[in-house]
């Protein structure tokens, strides 16, 4: 199919941090185009974006449920081909749920909902409508962390032991929610946010790229849960005990008063016979090491990386040597989502390589998580099963 994907956006609106991010993502590789949106929970925001990303006034909405109706009114060769959900939490299952019953594909933001309750629902409905769910879990599309993931499936590392990740950041160290922040407010409010602050806003981010790496399942955690910030309502900083499947243990730690720290996620696997070691801020190299040779340090865009990857190939745009980061990994499952349903639309399935990007799966872990590790920390760190 050679046509452009037809893409809306709910959320995303003049001064928000993360619809930006996946509009330029979506149309990095050219096979998707912005035709519509409800892109503020303010009508006039929503107008004022729909004039600055140039789109028909006529598909600029005021509010998500207009949009839905609207569009599913147009004719098939005109409506958008799916929606990205890029609001806070709280709105994520009534977007998601409302558009998937119209009919349309969806990509999510993370946390995919607010509960567990949530999660397992929309799962069913993703089952019953037949379309396709993407969850914008971005840290798992970098090539490096594909190719890690490949290594562990191929054997390099011999059976995983231990599993050590972190996400600490210190953005919100001081209490600048009280000072109206616009991405603080919501994230500190349960009634937006949900049960956890910290862990569901980061720890499900370093939950799943360690699953993702080592293929394995988290089964129990023991949970230390922190509000450091005086009068917040949610917890800023947090360290869990992993137990995960096949034996393996793990050590998950993140935080958002780290002082110093950016984005730090930072993922070690140690097996019986290699570890292996990577760098969100430094995505383009994956370290590995053996008890009787120097690190190998595996380098993005060399030959060798496609490979013994392929998906790893597949992921990568440039030579070596000229950076790929944040951008591209939201490019790389907008990819693999949006052919995705290209194959759907030719009755085909999609190659394994293609399906490779996170969905509802995964968004029924991370709330998993989430509800584990909240109930372990008011439990004074007790053991939960997922
Ligand atoms: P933000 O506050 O910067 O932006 C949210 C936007 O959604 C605002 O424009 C707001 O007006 C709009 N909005 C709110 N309710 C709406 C509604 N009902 N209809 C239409 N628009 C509505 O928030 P953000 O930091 O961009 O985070 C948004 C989501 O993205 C969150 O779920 C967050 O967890 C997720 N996120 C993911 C990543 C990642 O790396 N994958 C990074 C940042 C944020």
């Amino acid at each position: 199919m050679s046509r452009k994907l037809r893409m809306g956006m709910v959320g995303g609106g003049p001064g928000a941090f993360i619809g930006e991010v996946h509009r330029k993502a979506a149309r990095m590789d050219g096979g998707i185009e912005l035709v519509a949106g409800a892109f503020d929970i303010d009508p006039k925001k929503s107008a004022q974006m729909g004039r600055e990303q140039s789109i028909d006034p006529a598909r600029v909405y005021p509010d998500y449920q207009t949009m839905v109706d609207k569009e599913a009114a147009l004719p098939a060769d005109q409506r958008i081909d799916f929606v990205s959900v890029t609001t806070p939490n709280k709105w994520h299952f009534p977007i998601a749920k409302t558009f998937l019953e119209a009919g349309f594909n969806v990509m999510c933001e993370k946390p995919m909902t607010m509960d567990v309750a949530e999660a397992e629902k929309l799962k069913a409905i993703v089952a019953s409508t037949r379309k396709v769910f993407g969850l914008m879990h971005n840290y798992t599309a970098y090539p490096m962390v594909k190719l890690a993931r490949d290594m562990v499936a191929q054997g390099d590392l011999g059976k995983v032991l231990k599993v050590v990740v972190q996400y600490p950041q210190g953005w919100l160290a001081r209490p600048i929610e009280k000072e109206g922040q616009q991405q603080a407010s919501w994230r500190t409010d349960p009634k937006q946010s949900g049960a956890a602050g910290c862990m569901g806003d980061i720890g499900t981010h370093a939950a799943n790229l360690a699953q993702y790496i080592t293929g394995l399942t988290i089964r129990e955690i023991a949970a230390d849960l922190n509000t450091f910030v005086p009068r917040r309502r949610l917890e800023d900083d947090g360290q869990c005990l992993l137990r995960l499947s096949k034996g393996a243990k793990g050590l998950l730690h993140a935080s958002q008063i780290a002082i110093g720290q950016e984005n730090n996620l930072a993922i070690w696997v140690h097996g019986e016979t290699a570890s292996l070691e990577w760098h969100q801020e430094h995505p383009n190299y994956l370290y590995v090491d053996t008890l009787d040779a120097p690190t190998q340090i595996w380098k993005r865009g060399n030959d060798y990386v496609g490979a013994k990857s392929a998906a790893a190939g597949r992921a990568t745009r440039l030579p070596f040597g000229h950076p790929e980061a944040f951008l591209e990994a939201f490019a790389n499952n907008y990819c693999n989502f949006a052919d995705t349903i290209r194959a759907r639309m030719a009755r085909k399935k999609p190659d394994p390589i293609v399906a490779d990007f996170p969905g509802v799966k995964e968004g029924v872990a991370g709330m998993k998580f989430i509800e584990a590790v909240v109930k372990s920390s008011a439990k004074n760190a007790a053991w939960v099963k997922l």
